[in-house]
């Protein structure tokens, strides 16, 4: 059986390297996986973020794979939200309004047959919206989805790989062939994130910095997102509520700014003037890995194979189930232990 090697634990290392333990375990062929992580929960980019299901912030991505990777998320989360382990992993079902102010697009919809309910918003309903806007919407989007916030999901999936067998070691991987070449590995499955730059001196990665506040509101549960660019989203996670938010591209700074807060509370007080009576609980900074285009793919590095599985821009959490498909499937492709 091989040994693998997985680096990174933010949400598509965790998700890799369940996906693939979990195969090889239902057929019966204990195989030895570890995640490799100089960080691990609650510090990786997706422990701050609502964890709200839905495509963002992909760059030239095709959608017919940001389609079928985000679908399976959603019958991962599904089957999550109807077991015993809902709470735990924080996996909640939530009603969504997304709103648009582009007189040339609708609000983005390609993925609407996989979410629940999926309606376009009447004038009616868009006039309730636009009531005092300079900027008014022109069309929006309300649908049912899942939020699955990172820093309860995470903690589950890792309980999860090391209840059958995954080991972990905290390391910083400074040099990729001193891994690939001196180590045990047969396989080393790349998925850290922003850290790609710097590992594979990849230069299409850039960062695409999220700032958010969280507030205790526990009387809203809807989500409302402003898709314009510098549009406001506020959505409800279990114990708070998220405000946002930036989406700053090549902006690697991870301290919080006044101003975007300011922007960002004043923002969806407009969407919900009750927002002003909430208790402040965080301020929080992410930068997101950015990337041309999301990069999912094997090669092969003397007798070793080397997948890659990173840039997944704003929605990490919405992919990284169907990513890690994607991963499982190429390693299975390689058929590794025949061919080492
Ligand atoms: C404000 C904000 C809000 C967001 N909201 C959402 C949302 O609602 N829904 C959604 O789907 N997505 C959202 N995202 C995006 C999502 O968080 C990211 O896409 C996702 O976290 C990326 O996950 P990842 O596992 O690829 O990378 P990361 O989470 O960045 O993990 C990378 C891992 O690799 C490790 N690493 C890096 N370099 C090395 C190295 N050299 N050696 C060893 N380890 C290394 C790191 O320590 C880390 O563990 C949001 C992001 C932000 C910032």
């Amino acid at each position: 059986m091989p040994n693998i090697a997985v680096i990174g634990a933010g949400v598509n290392g965790v998700a890799s390297a369940i996906k693939i333990l979990e195969h090889y375990l239902a057929e019966g062929q204990p195989t030895s996986v570890t995640i490799i992580s100089e960080d691990f929960t609650p510090n990786t980019t997706g422990d701050g973020s609502a964890g709200l299901w839905g495509p963002y912030l992909l760059g030239g991505t095709p959608q017919s794979k940001v389609y079928k990777w985000s679908q399976s998320m959603h019958r991962f989360l599904e089957k999550i939200w109807l077991s015993e382990d809902a709470g735990e992993a924080g996996v909640c079902l939530l009603p969504c309004i997304r709103l648009n102010t582009s007189t040339v697009n609708t609000v983005e919809d390609f993925w609407r047959n996989i979410v629940y309910g999926a309606q376009d918003l009447t004038a009616d309903q868009l006039a309730a919206y636009n009531v005092g806007r300079s900027v008014k919407f022109t069309s929006g989007l309300s649908f049912v989805t899942y939020t699955s916030e990172p820093v309860k999901l995470l903690p589950y999936m890792m309980k999860r790989f090391t209840r059958n067998g995954g080991k972990i070691v905290r390391q910083k991987v400074e040099d990729l062939d001193v891994l690939i070449a001196d180590s045990g590995y047969d396989v080393i499955i790349n998925c850290s994130g922003l850290g790609s730059r710097k590992l594979l001196n990849d230069e299409q990665m850039y960062s695409v910095r999220g700032q958010v506040s969280r507030v205790k509101a526990n009387w809203i549960f809807s989500a409302v997102l402003d898709e314009s660019d510098d549009g406001n989203y506020i959505i409800p996670n279990t114990e708070s509520v998220v405000l946002g938010g930036t989406h700053q591209e090549r902006d690697y700074n991870t301290q919080v700014c006044e101003r975007d807060r300011q922007l960002i509370v004043s923002g969806c007080r407009r969407f919900i003037p009750g927002l002003e009576h909430t208790e402040s609980l965080f301020d929080w900074v992410g930068l997101r890995p950015g990337r041309a285009e999301l990069r999912l793919e094997a090669e092969r590095r003397g007798r070793k194979l080397l997948i890659h599985n990173y840039g997944h821009g704003g929605s990490g959490v919405t992919l990284c189930w169907g990513c890690a498909d994607d991963v499982l499937d190429l390693l299975l492709a390689a058929n590794i232990t025949s061919k080492l």
